[in-house]
């Protein structure tokens, strides 16, 4: 049996990120309201230290390191979001971080992740095995490894974000999230469970990767070959353990939404509300606009997850 973190983790771990973490704006827009007939509340994470939501979850999980963890230093492999926020959260705590990145890694990623005091180990895509490295660099150093959604602690950070959403914006009907591993979402229901019981909560993940969606539908995790898609912080193969008992017990549906439909809500980001979304903070806005019709009237409730994107590959995306 899974020890599932709780609602009372998700207030103790936005306890530990007061002072810390931006409380993010939660933003609106007449456009979008009249566009879809409901009230909308965008939760801008966009806007967070590090530019996303990951550092809720790395420095929740970071902050709850005992004495021997924190001398050691912590190790983590990944090449977006979640070395960032793994490396800056260590360095405001004084913990030294590793990083295990693919050789081929944009430069801007590896240089933002050692720019916050991460030592960034390269390894091989294509023959080696990034699991295999992280486990060796923790037995031999004893770095303690944080995952990038699998982790109570992980999930209890991200919770916060829906938290102070719904403390702001009062009950919601409808919330809408962002999913690739479901860090984010998982912890959002745990937040919308407590403080607004009667909200449906929809997960959403990229046409081509819907792993989550058939894995809830099924009743168990569904693996899928990595999904071709320009939501880069959705390209996960499969849910995880925890994350999935929480989904299926606590989450409405999850829905999908196509890379067309993201760039067309990077565009209306950025030209009526003036935010820098990347294409996978864009998931909850597109499938909110897929649903219109049932959403008709009703305060809606959207997670704007990120909005790390090379300011070049933004513009190409526009312009394509
Ligand atoms: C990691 C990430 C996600 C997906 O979060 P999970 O917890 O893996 O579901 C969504 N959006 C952005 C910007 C991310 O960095």
């Amino acid at each position: 049996m899974l020890n599932l973190p709780t609602f009372d983790d998700v207030s103790a771990a936005a306890k530990r990120l007061e002072g810390h973490a931006h409380r993010t704006p939660v933003m609106r827009s007449r456009t979008a309201d009249n566009a879809l007939g409901a009230e909308l509340f965008f939760k801008c994470e966009n806007l967070q230290r590090m530019g996303a939501f990951k550092f809720r979850g790395a420095f929740n999980a970071l902050s709850k390191f005992d004495e021997r963890q924190r001398r050691a230093g912590v190790v983590a492999f990944s090449s977006g979001n979640h070395a960032q926020a793994i490396a800056l959260s260590a360095s405001l705590l004084g913990i030294s971080a590793t990083i295990i990145m693919p050789h081929d890694a944009p430069a801007a990623k590896v240089a933002a992740t050692k720019g916050y005091g991460g030592k960034v180990v390269i390894y091989d895509r294509y023959t080696e095995d990034r699991e295999a490295i992280g486990r060796k660099l923790a037995e031999e150093q004893g770095l303690t490894l944080i995952p990038p959604y699998d982790h109570p602690d992980v999930i209890a950070g991200q919770g916060t974000a829906a938290k102070e959403l719904f403390e702001e914006a009062g009950a919601l009907d409808a919330l809408f999230v962002c999913l690739g591993g479901g860090g984010l979402l998982s912890g959002s229901a745990l937040s919308a469970r407590a403080l607004a019981p009667q909200c449906k909560i929809y997960g959403v993940e990229p046409a081509t990767g819907n792993d989550g969606q058939q894995s809830f539908r099924s009743g168990s995790i569904v693996h899928i070959d990595t999904p071709k898609t320009i939501a880069d912080g959705a390209q996960t193969q499969h849910l995880g353990n925890y994350t999935f008992e929480i989904i299926r017990r606590d989450v409405d549906d999850i829905v999908t939404a196509s890379d067309e439909e993201l760039v067309d809500c990077m565009r209306f980001f950025a030209s009526r509300m003036k935010l820098v979304v990347e294409p996978t903070g864009c998931l909850g806005f597109a499938a909110a606009r897929g649903m219109k019709a049932e959403l008709q009237g009703k305060r809606v409730g959207i997670i704007v997850s990120g909005g790390n994107v090379d300011i070049d590959r933004f513009a190409a995306l526009l312009a394509g």
